[in-house]
């Protein structure tokens, strides 16, 4: 199978939920980067394998400028 699938997610900055549109296989535990449409934050998400062939979204707020520091 190669057909994309669409995955909701949680802003782990705002808690607002996203879709992200993952093809299988071919982005598996490669990292997008993606701007929260609502609070504009820096997203990293890696889709991983979870239990029952379902994938699992891995979210975290990437820190990408230095003026967050
Ligand atoms: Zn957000």
């Amino acid at each position: 199978m190669n057909a994309s699938y669409e995955h909701e997610y949680l802003c782990p900055h705002c808690s607002h939920i996203n879709v992200i549109e993952i093809e299988t296989e071919k982005d598996m535990y490669r990292e997008k980067y993606i701007a929260c449409p609502r609070c504009g934050v820096k997203l990293e998400i890696v889709p991983a394998e979870g239990i029952e062939d379902r994938i699992n979204l891995v979210v975290t707020v990437a820190y990408t400028d230095a003026a967050s520091r």
